[in-house]
């Protein structure tokens, strides 16, 4: 295969065969606009924003490979006027929403007709109007804002293999919906949501909760499993509202339903405060001296009375690799049992 070299905007780059010249332009720094194109994803030509000029034609730099020699211009007055109309068109038929919409601040749309200043579309398509909201407990669906770029479909047929969504029907009434027009029944990973560039997929539990400029985002660890996938906490009035992932992670932005659902226990009003002791077959709130002064002193009866193998401790998959390892030290030097597990093991 070998390498191929090209030129792009004037400036050389080498790179591998099969590459494409949207990645050899981003191998350069040169930012082409997408917004069916993920890397993480197969090749969807789908909505044509990545167009650049070759020998004087415009094609998709998204589905176009490398060839020797090649002459790529990203940028020429043709090609952003060309790209301008596309994305005029993506808009014609799509709702005037940004005031209220959940996605307005971080809207791959939204930011590419701000850089173009499309405010009036000069075509207009008809308005597909889905006034039926799926019942589902988790993804909002809003197939009006959809762009039919495929990066939902994808997602979740390559990254999660499930396959719960598809394109259905032809032409102006293409949508994606899952089979039959059902609620959308899968395994709520939310990873259609975190590809989806515009405001038609976004996180039910955090609708109406908080606007993007008010938001402080808060990089963490996710507490549900010992994967340690890196989440990102957006808190709005101190709480949390909101959970992803960056692409940049060790999990490549990519969570369960647990770490991208899973935080209402957060600011939950049944959350446990307190240690509880049970005082005559009541529990009774109680200081954490108290608890421990009496967990070890109950520990240390049960030892001399019956011996150390009475006593066994079951440690969580909740806790950090450190503080596993210390609970069964505790229990081997300090108890003196090997009566050790861990809820992971079922
Ligand atoms: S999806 Fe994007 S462009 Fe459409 S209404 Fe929402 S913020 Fe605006
Ligand atoms: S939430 Fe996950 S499983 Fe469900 S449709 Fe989206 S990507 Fe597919
Ligand atoms: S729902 Fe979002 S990700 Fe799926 S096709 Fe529509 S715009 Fe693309």
């Amino acid at each position: 295969m070998g390498d191929i070299t090209l030129n792009i905007d004037g400036m050389p780059v080498t790179v591998p065969a099969g590459t494409t010249v949207l990645a050899a332009a981003q191998k350069l720094g040169i930012a082409i606009p997408v917004l069916c194109h993920h890397p993480k994803l197969s090749v969807a030509g789908a909505c044509r924003v990545c167009i650049v000029e070759i020998g004087g034609q415009p094609v998709t730099s998204c589905t176009t490979r490398v060839e020797n020699g090649m002459e790529v211009t990203t940028a020429s007055p043709y090609i952003e006027g060309l790209r301008r109309d596309i994305i005029d068109l993506i808009l014609s038929d799509h709702p005037y929403d940004c005031m209220v919409c959940e996605r307005a601040g971080e809207c791959e749309l939204q930011e590419l007709a701000y850089k173009y200043q499309i405010r009036t579309p000069v075509f207009h398509g008809e308005r597909r109007i889905y006034p039926a909201r799926d019942g589902n407990p988790f993804v909002e669906r809003d197939m009006e804002k959809c762009i039919l770029c495929g990066r939902c479909v994808k997602v979740c047929d390559e990254v999660q293999g499930v396959g719960a969504i598809d394109y259905a029907y032809k032409g102006f009434a293409t949508k994606i919906c899952p089979p039959f027009e059902r609620d959308l029944s899968c395994e709520f990973c939310g990873q259609c949501i975190a590809v989806c560039p515009t405001g038609a997929l976004v996180s039910k539990p955090s609708l109406g909760k908080g606007r993007q400029r008010d938001i402080r985002r808060v990089e963490t660890v996710c507490p549900y499993c010992g994967c340690g996938c890196n989440l990102t906490l957006h808190v709005s009035k101190n709480e949390v509202i909101r959970a992803s992932s960056q692409r940049a992670t060790i999990n490549e932005g990519w969570l369960c339903a647990k770490g991208r659902f899973g935080f209402s226990f957060i600011n939950s009003p049944d959350r446990l405060k307190t240690p509880l002791i049970r005082k005559n077959g009541a529990l009774v709130e109680a200081s954490w001296e108290e608890a421990f002064t009496y967990s070890a002193h109950q520990l240390r009866r049960i030892r001399d009375l019956e011996g150390p193998d009475a006593i066994a401790g079951l440690a969580s998959a909740r806790c950090t690799n450190e503080e596993n390892y210390l609970f069964q030290k505790f229990m081997r030097a300090a108890i003196g049992t090997n009566n050790v597990d861990h809820c992971a093991r079922y």
